[in-house]
């Protein structure tokens, strides 16, 4: 049976591979259709289409967008967008620039207690365009203010915590909007995740096509969020998340069919 991943991530954002080495590995897990969602661009799409077709393995044009509904993250999975489209593209680099504001302030909340780390130190842990919590994360470790990535965000980075700061994204509307003007679907993320089930009915009439049911991290979940996907009437995609490390890659089996219903709803 063939297996397909819609979500995953490259050095372009916060993932560590690069595009060519994400590709070969997908192929190599016998992957035959995958889609690479890099926080906040679409860089990746500068090579991938190339390499997919030398690779012999199916690329679904896709990107993760940070938004924000009342005050919380929201991330917006988008499929099939023109990568060219000038609205998003501006958008985006808007997006961009506002990871770059926000890293700053984090950081400014790392010194108020005590943590002294600096933007470039930061952003030598960024090898794309997309800065994020995750470089903030490395470059903690790095510079010896923590023992590890996951301390970093348990003790100072995750929603909550000491120098936590919200995100400054789209509004979920906009983004979902965005995504459709630019003839793609637009799919909520990790809604487990997440943890915002009450803003779903919202989503929906924002336009989402999709929610992501299918997870490796969240296989206690499915059941609820394949019945609210069949309430809404919202295709159940999936995806590994993958941002690099151990290879959750292809663990989650999913069937090409998931693809399938998405190019469906596009007509
Ligand atoms: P940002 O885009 O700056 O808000 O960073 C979000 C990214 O950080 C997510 O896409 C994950 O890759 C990563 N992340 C979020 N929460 C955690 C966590 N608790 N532990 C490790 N990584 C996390
Ligand atoms: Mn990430
Ligand atoms: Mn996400
Ligand atoms: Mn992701």
């Amino acid at each position: 049976m063939s297996n397909i991943d819609l979500h995953v991530h490259t050095i372009h954002s916060d993932g560590t591979l690069t595009v060519e080495a994400l590709l070969n590995l997908a192929v190599s897990k016998g992957l035959t259709c995958i889609s690479i969602t890099d926080h906040d661009t679409f860089d990746a799409y500068a090579t991938a289409p190339e390499i997919a077709k030398s690779l012999g393995v199916e690329l679904v044009t896709g990107i993760e967008i940070s938004s924000v509904s009342d005050g919380r993250d929201i991330h917006i999975l988008g499929y099939f967008c023109d990568v060219g489209n000038a609205e998003l593209l501006a958008a985006l680099e808007s997006q961009r620039e506002k990871r770059k504001d926000r890293v700053k302030a984090i950081l400014e909340k790392l010194r108020n207690l005590g943590l002294k780390l600096s933007y470039e130190q930061v952003e030598q842990q960024c090898l794309g365009a997309s800065i994020s919590r995750p470089h903030i994360a490395s470059a903690m470790v790095e510079a010896r203010h923590v023992n590890s990535f996951s301390e970093a965000f348990d003790l100072y980075l995750k929603e909550g915590a000491a120098a936590y700061c919200p995100p400054r994204g789209l509004s979920s509307e906009d983004a979902i909007s965005l995504i459709k003007k630019s003839g793609g679907l637009a799919v909520m993320a990790h809604p487990e995740y997440t943890n915002a089930d009450e803003l779903i009915p919202r989503l929906v009439k924002y336009g989402i096509a999709g929610l992501e049911v299918y997870n490796y991290k969240t296989t206690k979940s499915v059941k609820k969020y394949k019945n609210i996907a069949k309430r809404h009437g919202l295709i159940e995609t999936g995806g590994s998340d993958f941002h690099g490390g151990p290879s959750t890659l292809g663990l989650q089996k999913l069937p090409y069919s998931i693809v399938e219903k998405l190019r469906a709803k596009l007509q």
